[in-house]
């Protein structure tokens, strides 16, 4: 299936700051895509880019398989900051501002609230709301018009625990509904529970991308010592599923590939007469990995 959006080779500088440096990526249909990385990574020059606030210094992006850019513009909902709601009104009120000036239209306001999970409270005061409801309504703003994908920047900064499942279980939920989602978002958390895919950036730099389960795929260690490390790291150099041998304090660290198992180094060193002095399976937490990645 054509991509939602490809994005070609861009970059973007702020004078000698290289904000963004030859980055592309695909984002699939019907996909929760995240832009994971560390604050001044380059997330939101990315959704300024391709959503047309910023300019590009190089590099092209298109969405819906090359769509005329104005129309495209109308496909796309987006969330970049919290938009002024008036507090003393009625969250139907509210949408029904956003909507006149998004001629989206007010009947599709009603849709929008039971989408939101706030059709009971439609005639509740904003300022009555709490952060994660303010947070729905502003997502409500940017699906006004039935856009096919919404982009959010970090939906859920500054929102409590709840607030953040509120957001969270909304985005599943408008996903299943076929919107795809773009969210930036320097929480791996985040990416790790409701994105289906990711780009990872560092530096402006585009590290890794395609699908959550690959890319953030944990690699676990095994850790090993022996009375001879030379003799170890010699006949573990023979054994097949073995990746990557490190020598560290007084042991080696096997990073091997999927299936292996502590017990089949143990069995492959001792039939060669060696014994093991310890053996231990290190695993290592997704959150090891993205630092790894962008420190
Ligand atoms: P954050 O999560 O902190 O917003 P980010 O990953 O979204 O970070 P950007 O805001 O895109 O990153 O910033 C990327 C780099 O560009 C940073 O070094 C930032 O300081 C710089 N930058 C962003 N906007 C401007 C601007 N208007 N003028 C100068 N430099 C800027």
């Amino acid at each position: 299936m054509e991509p939602v959006l490809s994005i070609q080779n861009i970059t973007k500088n702020y004078g000698p700051i290289q904000a963004l440096k030859n980055v592309s990526f695909d984002v699939p249909a019907g996909s929760v895509f995240g832009i994971l990385g560390p604050n001044g990574s380059g997330k939101t020059t990315m959704l300024g880019i391709i959503l047309d606030i910023l300019i590009a210094d190089a590099g092209t992006y298109s969405w819906f398989g090359g769509m005329q850019k104005d129309a495209a513009r109308k496909q796309i909902g987006s969330l970049l900051e919290t938009p002024n709601f008036y507090h003393y009104m009625p969250a139907i009120d509210n949408l029904e501002i956003t909507a006149s000036i998004r001629q989206a239209g007010l009947d599709d306001r009603n849709r929008v609230l039971q989408l939101i999970g706030l059709a009971e409270r439609k005639d509740s005061k904003f300022q009555t709301f709490s952060l994660g409801m303010k947070q729905r309504l502003a997502i409500g703003a940017a699906l006004l018009g039935r856009p096919k994908v919404l982009v959010l920047d970090e939906p859920t900064n500054g929102l409590d625990p709840a607030g953040i499942a509120e957001i969270r279980s909304l985005i599943k939920t408008l996903n299943k509904e076929g919107i795809t989602i773009v969210i930036a978002s320097h929480l791996l958390d985040e990416i790790e529970k409701v994105c289906t895919h990711v780009a990872i950036l560092k530096k402006g730099t585009l590290l890794l991308d395609g699908p959550v389960n690959d890319v953030l795929r944990c690699v676990d260690q095994i850790e090993v010592r022996a009375a001879d490390l030379l003799q170890l790291q010699n006949i573990l150099q023979k054994m097949n599923g073995i990746n990557k041998i490190q020598l560290a304090d007084n042991s080696l660290l096997l990073t091997c590939a999927p299936g292996v198992i502590p017990e089949q180094v143990n069995s492959f060193c001792s039939n060669r007469g060696l014994v093991l002095s310890h053996l231990v399976l290190k695993k290592k937490s997704l959150e090891t990995k993205f630092m790894e990645l962008t420190s």
